[in-house]
């Protein structure tokens, strides 16, 4: 099967939607942007042996390259229109890419997302998607909008997907690492009572960090307020399971930040949209994140999270 039978494939599966004058099959696609509204923009890119293995389930590996973009859109407060696929495979396999498109189509069609354009290419197995948006521009929301005196949220639970990866004891997390849940609709709920946002993708301490140093603001954690799902809590060591929660990445949570006054308006926005949330924390006017254990004693992780390149900058 050569590059255009694999094209015609993906065509035939794509969906359609009436802002999209002109989808697969042309030189470009031709989109019709929605007035008066900011076009969001990003890109993630998936590598055999780095984000996936070479024998994890093709469904499981496209739904998480869609996945993984749809948390950025969403932590952008962004609503999801259209989707470009460039991927590189060492060989022309049609039952691979039907199954990856399974994967990547389902979750899609949850989001009425139209696959629009993209490369393919031979190579080493990876894949890139960009995602496209929109959000109203006085409703976007940044890293850089935490201010001192607001509460600090997260969506959902931390540390399952990095239970699932290290540990074969938490093989019932493993939905959590394969098929994350990007919070589309939460970060659209979000839009009105949210200071500043961004998804967790590289562990909350990291990511929390960049909204931190962003907004030149610093915060206090309680570790306690953490939250935990029933699987993880089996994990009854608390320095064990708050490295997972505060260090491990891949959760695709929201983690943000709000007025103490939105409180209730957005526990009530976020339980429409059956998106649990739990306040983990203050935003503080001294710069650094400080973490307190039940007793208030400050509590330091060995590792702050994942980064690629980590110890190899010369
Ligand atoms: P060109 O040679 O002009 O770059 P291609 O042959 O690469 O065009 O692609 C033909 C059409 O198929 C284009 O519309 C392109 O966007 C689309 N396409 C190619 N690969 C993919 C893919 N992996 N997913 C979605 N669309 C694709
Ligand atoms: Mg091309």
């Amino acid at each position: 099967m050569a590059e255009f039978a694999l094209i015609e494939r993906i065509r035939r599966r794509a969906a359609a939607r009436a802002d999209v004058i002109l989808g697969i099959g042309d030189d470009a696609a031709l989109l019709q942007p929605t007035t008066g509204q900011l076009l969001a923009v990003s890109t993630d890119v998936l590598n055999e042996g780095v984000h996936f293995r070479a024998d994890d389930p093709p469904e499981d590996i496209g739904w998480k390259a869609l996945a993984v973009n749809l948390s950025d859109l969403a932590a952008m407060g962004s609503e999801p229109a259209w989707a470009m696929l460039t991927l590189s495979l060492p060989r022309p396999d049609g039952g691979w890419l039907d199954r990856f498109l399974d994967g990547f189509g389902a979750l899609a069609a949850q989001h009425r997302v139209a696959l629009v354009g993209g490369d393919t290419t031979r190579g080493p197995r990876a894949i890139g998607v960009t995602v496209h948006g929109f959000v109203p521009a006085t409703a976007a929301l940044r890293r850089s909008g935490a201010h001192p005196g607001d509460e600090i949220w997260v969506t959902g639970t931390l540390g399952d997907a990095a239970a699932a990866l290290a540990d074969p004891q938490f093989a019932d997390l493993l939905p959590r690492l394969r098929r994350p849940t990007p919070r589309v609709t939460a970060g659209h709920a979000l839009r009105e009572l949210a200071s500043a946002c961004i998804d967790v993708s590289d562990g909350l301490f990291a990511d929390l960090g960049h909204v931190l140093e962003a907004s030149g603001v610093g915060a206090d954690l309680q570790l306690a307020q953490l939250p935990c799902s029933l699987p993880l809590a089996r994990l009854r060591d608390d320095a064990a399971r708050w490295r997972l929660q505060c260090s491990g990445g891949e959760d695709y949570e929201l983690c943000f930040t709000a007025a103490a006054g939105n409180a209730d308006a957005l526990r009530a926005a976020l339980a429409a949209c059956a998106t649990p949330v739990s306040c983990i924390g203050r935003i503080g006017r001294e710069p650094g994140l400080r973490a307190f254990d039940r007793a208030g004693r400050r509590w330091h992780p060995s590792s702050f999270g994942y980064q690629h390149f980590a110890g190899e900058q010369r």
